[in-house]
Parts: C-alpha cells; structure tokens; sequence
C-alpha cells in the first residue's frame, strides 16, 4: 500500500490549499525517519505495473503546478535526494488560477515547469483550463485531456505519463479518454493508499492540509490506512 500524498501549493501565510514550507520540511523529515524515500507518479505506475512495489515508498503530487512548490517544494525534496510530480494546466502557466473565486494563487512558468522536469520531477496534466470534465460536451473534454499531454510534451520534450481529473471530477467515459489518450496512471481525490489491484486510472489520494505539519500527515496516512487495509500486500505503511 503506498500513499500518493496530494498538495497544492507551499508558501508563506495564511492561504487556501498551501501548506507552509516549515510544514512541508517537517513531513519529508517524518517520512524519511519513518523509512519512507519518495519517488514520482510514473516510477509507482510502473512498479504497479509489475506488481513489484518497493517497500516504503511514498509519492508527492502537487496539482495545479503552482509557483510556491518551485520556489519551496523543489529545494525541500532535494535536500532529500527525492522527486515529485506537478499537474500542470498546460494554458495557465505563467499566470494566476482562474477556476475558482477563492482560490487564486500564480502558476508558474513554462520555463520553470521545464526545469523542474529537468531536476528529475515528472510532469503530468490536469488538462488545458481546469474544467469539470463530466460537464463539458464530449469533443471538448477530449480535447482537455489529449490537447494537454500533447502542449506539455513538446514543452518538457518527454513523454507526459499521468493525469489528475480536476476537482476529482471524473465518469466511465472520462476514464476512457484518459486511457486512449496515451496515459499510463491518473490521480483522483478519493481518499486510500495505493494498492497493486487498483485501477491504475482511479488512484486514490491522501489530502494534506495547509493546518498540517508532522502530527497531521501522521494521522491522515494512519486515516488512510485504516481505509485501505482490507488491501494486503507485502511492504509498505500496513507494517506501521
Ligand atoms: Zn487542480
């Protein structure tokens, strides 16, 4: 069982979705001496694959690709020797969240985007705008979710594995054109620790709150756990 730990942003201050970069320090500190090592989306995609899982290992997804986890999550990770993976709205970079009233935060850069994914972070799609996909008229959906792995591709000049549905918004044929689209693994919002036997298109997720610090991350992965145990398999957090 292996928690894909969901943030969005990391800064200073008081913001909807942004854990501060202290908190983010201490939780990489609690993870490594709990035995954990972080790898990327794509790596568990691929041990998923194989049904070979290394043992306590644990995935960092940021969605949105939000400028605060350039500027604080890419330092904190590597002074771990660890990667991670952003979701990134490929025509919103370089500018603000547009998606919703209360949450505006900067996106960062194309440029920045390449370089994160130069230092060793995978780079994944949330699609083009950040729609509700369910909502949208099937062409258009489908162009959210292709259109995007294609603009991001050419961008970090590698092949885009994952994909996050935005809000967690997601059916039978949203999955669908995730899967014919070219991707490998997509991230949900359900709560529960990755096991071998899921969908590798429906992921679960531990949510990390900007009020948690080592003690919060603790509980939710316990949370988590509790949630997901009837899934047995070898390694991992059900040793804990
Ligand atoms: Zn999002």
């Amino acid at each position: 069982m292996v928690p894909i730990l969901m943030y969005h942003n990391v800064g200073e201050g008081e913001r909807h979705l942004t854990v501060s970069p202290q908190a983010l320090a201490r939780q990489c500190r609690l993870l490594r001496a709990m035995g954990f090592h972080a790898i990327t989306l794509r790596e568990l995609g691929e041990q998923l694959q194989m049904e070979r899982i290394a043992r306590r290992v644990v995935v960092l997804t940021f969605d949105d690709a939000l400028l605060g986890v350039y500027q604080y999550a890419l330092p904190t990770l590597r002074n771990y020797g660890w990667s991670a993976t952003v979701f990134a709205v490929s025509q919103r970079l370089g500018q603000e969240t547009d998606w919703a009233p209360r949450y505006r935060h900067r996106v960062m850069s194309r440029q920045q985007l390449v370089d994160l994914h130069a230092q060793g972070w995978e780079v994944g799609a949330h699609t083009l705008t950040h729609p509700y996909l369910t909502r949208l008229p099937p062409e258009d959906a489908w162009r959210e979710v292709a259109q995007s792995r294609e603009e991001l591709q050419q961008l970090v000049r590698a092949e885009v594995y994952s994909f996050c549905y935005p809000y967690g918004d997601f059916n039978g044929d949203t999955v669908q054109m995730v899967r014919a689209s070219g991707y490998r693994v997509a991230c949900t919002v359900h709560k529960g620790l990755a096991c071998p036997q899921d969908d590798p298109f429906t992921l679960p997720r531990v949510p990390v709150a900007c009020s948690d610090g080592a003690t919060g991350l603790l509980y939710r992965l316990w949370r988590a756990w509790r949630r997901t145990r009837r899934c047995r398999t070898r390694g991992g957090i059900d040793e804990l």
